[in-house]
């Protein structure tokens, strides 16, 4: 038997953050990974503090922005590869009650750090904006394909990262210990995504207040396509009924959508006509589809994710429901869990997966 402290399960971002807790607190951790649903890796990775529909601050903004640039930026270093890159981001204004509103906007208190309170004019020809730009402050993106990749190595070269399913069947606890094959730890944290919906120690149906049943993780699919265009030379992100995100070598992520009914994860062609027709409105330059992507969001239905543990075991606990802005959020919500579950830190009410619970 090998003694662990966490066997976890997942390594989306949900698993990436909390590892590097583990690991910065000398715990000894395994990770299995292998599994449906995969989103972190489809993600676009933007940090963005702003709702750029209605021009509102997004969920504890200053603090999930201001942990996770740090946390980006220092994984860079520890991984050393090129994970963080400080990118503008554009509102393309649609018509001058809009230019209003984002000066209104961006005179409040808890926005004006992330509008700049000026319209910029839009020099780019091949992008229609008539009414021009706003420009965020504080944003970024992730390479969340070389995050992923990078990640996976860097468990196996100390032999913690299993390329296995977690076969939810084989899981013991006896003396308040986790059995799993040949291991014995103290904590089974699960950060498996979607696909914890199959997870037997999950909760299938919550009764809420209302006395009602209802799910506690919802699907909420996202496709992007990726589309080539030499004359674009756009070099900052651009937003309006979608997003448009420079890759280099003249490549654009472009999306994305929202499907709640649809659970797979294959690519389909009413996403990609979808995009393809909102694109050609934003900009006037030929173009060409040359990838497309498709994940599954993680959503919850009061959109705040679901961490701890349920009553029946202490050492069961989830990291999950990390919805449309997981990349930004997980670094802040790992630390918060982590230390719930060393230190006995109580969790704030909004985040703890309790708060579903009629107890
Ligand atoms: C199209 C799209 C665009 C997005 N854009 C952004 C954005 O720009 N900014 C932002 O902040 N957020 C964005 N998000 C949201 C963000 O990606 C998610 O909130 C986040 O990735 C969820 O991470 P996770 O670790 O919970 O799940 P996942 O990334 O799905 O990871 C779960 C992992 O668990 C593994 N697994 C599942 N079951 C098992 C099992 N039984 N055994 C072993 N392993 C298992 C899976 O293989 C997977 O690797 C976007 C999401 C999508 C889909």
């Amino acid at each position: 038997m090998k003694e662990l402290d966490y066997i976890v399960v997942g390594l989306g971002i949900s698993g990436i953050s909390i590892c590097e807790q583990l690991e910065k607190n000398n715990k000894r951790f395994v990770v299995f990974n292998k599994g449906n649903y995969i989103s972190t890796i489809v993600s676009a990775g933007l940090i963005n503090p702003v709702v750029l529909k209605r021009f509102t601050p997004v969920w504890n903004a200053s603090e999930h922005i201001n942990t996770s640039t740090l946390f980006y930026k220092t994984l860079s270093e520890k991984l050393d590869i090129p994970l963080f890159e400080d990118m503008p981001m554009l509102r393309i204004f649609k018509s001058n009650e809009e230019q209003n509103n984002w000066m209104v906007a961006s005179d409040k208190n808890d926005l004006s750090s992330f509008l700049h309170p000026e319209i910029l004019k839009n020099e780019n020809q091949n992008i229609n904006a008539p009414f021009g730009f706003g420009k965020v402050k504080s944003t970024g993106k992730i390479d969340t394909v070389l995050l992923i990749n990078s990640y996976k190595k860097h468990l196996e070269k100390s032999n913690c990262l299993i390329n296995e399913s977690f076969n939810y069947k084989q899981l013991q606890q006896e003396d308040n210990h986790i059995f799993y094959n040949n291991y014995i730890a103290n904590k089974i944290i699960f950060s498996e995504g979607y696909a914890v919906k199959d997870n037997p120690y999950f909760p299938k149906e919550i009764i809420n207040n209302k006395n009602l049943s209802e799910k506690l993780i919802l699907p909420n699919k996202g496709e992007y396509i990726i589309v080539e265009s030499p004359e674009l030379q756009l070099n900052t992100m651009l937003k309006t009924s979608l997003f448009i995100i420079p890759l280099g070598d003249n490549l654009y992520k472009v999306g994305a959508t929202y499907d709640r009914e649809d659970e797979s994860t294959n690519t389909t062609n009413n996403a990609k006509k979808e995009l393809v027709i909102k694109l050609k409105t934003i900009i006037n330059c030929p173009f060409e589809v040359v990838d497309q992507v498709a994940g599954i969001r993680p959503t919850t239905r009061d959109r705040r994710p679901f961490l701890g543990t349920l009553k029946e075991s202490k050492n069961i606990i989830f990291y999950n429901g990390l919805g449309t802005r997981g990349i930004t959020s997980a670094p802040s919500l790992a630390e918060l869990l982590y230390q719930h579950i060393e230190n006995n830190k109580s969790l704030p009410n909004d985040v703890d997966i309790k708060r579903h619970y009629k107890w």
